[in-house]
C-alpha cells in the first residue's frame, strides 16, 4: 500500500469525511483491520480562507507547498489536496514538489465521462465555479461541456459553503436551494452535476430525479485509495516474484 499525503483542514468538516472514506474504502478493500496508510498535514483555514478573500494565491500556495514539504519528510508518496478550490494552485505545488498529485478534477471528469456524460454543471465556491482552472480542465482536458449556476446562485452558495458548511452547520433552506440550482440546471440541460465543493457532502444528497450527481469528495477519495492500493498490489506481485 502507498502512503497517501493529505493537505486538509480546508474545511476540517470535509477532511473528516476524506479521512473516513479513505480508511472505510481500504478496510472493504483488504478486509480484516486493514487501514488506510496516510500522513495529513491539516491548515487552519481562517489563514487560508483570508487569503483566497484577499486575492493572495500565492500566498495560499505557499502554504500548501509547506504543507506538502512536511507530507513527504513524513513519508507521503502521493498527494490528496482535500477541496477543489485549492486546486488553483495544483500548477506552482506540482513545480514545487515531486510527489505524484492525485488531481480532483480528473478524478471526477474520469467518473463522468464512464457515465457516458457529455454536459455537466458545476457547483462549488466563485472560485471553482466562476475562475478557469477548474472549467478549462474538464473542457480541454476531458472533453465536457460546463454550465455554471447564474450570478445570484453563485453567490448564494459561496455564501453557504463559507458561512455555514465550512462551520459544520446544515441548515434545511440551504439544503432546498442547493437542490432547486441543481434542478434548474438539469432542466437547462446539465445532465449531471458536480458537487464541486467538498463540503458538500454535508447535504447528504445521494440522488436526484433526472440528473447525475458527482460528489467529488466521494470520487476523489476513491481514486485516492485505487492508487493507493495498486501499489499494494504491484508489491504482493513482486514479493510473488521474488
Ligand atoms: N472545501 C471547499 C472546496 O472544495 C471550499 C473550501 C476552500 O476554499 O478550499 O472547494
Amino acid at each position: 500500500m502507498r502512503t497517501l499525503g493529505l493537505i486538509g483542514g480546508m474545511s476540517w468538516e470535509s477532511t473528516a469525511h476524506y479521512y473516513a472514506r479513505i480508511n472505510q474504502l481500504v478496510a472493504q478493500r483488504l478486509g480484516g483491520l486493514h487501514s488506510a496508510r496516510l500522513s495529513l498535514y491539516s491548515l487552519d483555514f481562517e489563514v487560508l480562507h483570508k487569503m483566497q478573500h484577499a486575492d493572495d494565491w500565492r500566498g495560499a500556495a505557499g502554504l500548501l507547498i509547506t504543507a506538502v514539504q512536511c507530507l513527504e519528510r513524513a513519508g507521503a508518496e502521493g498527494l490528496v489536496i482535500c477541496t477543489n478550490t485549492m486546486h488553483k494552485v495544483a500548477p506552482e505545488i506540482e513545480a514545487a514538489v515531486k510527489l505524484p498529485l492525485i488531481h480532483i478534477v480528473d478524478a471526477t471528469a474520469d467518473a463522468i465521462k464512464h457515465a457516458g456524460l457529455e454536459t455537466v454543471a458545476l457547483l462549488g465556491t466563485r472560485f471553482t465555479m466562476e475562475q478557469d482552472f477548474y472549467k478549462q480542465r474538464l473542457e480541454q482536458r476531458h472533453g465536457l461541456r460546463v454550465i455554471i449556476p447564474d450570478e445570484d446562485e453563485r453567490h448564494a452558495l459561496h455564501r453557504i459553503i463559507f458561512m455555514e458548511l465550512c462551520k459544520g452547520e446544515v441548515r434545511p433552506d440551504s439544503r432546498r436551494l442547493f437542490l432547486a440550482v441543481i434542478t434548474r440546471l438539469a432542466a437547462a440541460g446539465a445532465q449531471g452535476a458536480i458537487l464541486g465543493c467538498t463540503e458538500f457532502s454535508l447535504f447528504g444528497v445521494q440522488d436526484l430525479p433526472g440528473i447525475v450527481l458527482f460528489d467529488t469528495t466521494e470520487l476523489h477519495a476513491r481514486t485516492a485509495v485505487d492508487w493507493s492500493l495498486d501499489g499494494h498490489h504491484a508489491l504482493l506481485a513482486e514479493q510473488k516474484h521474488i
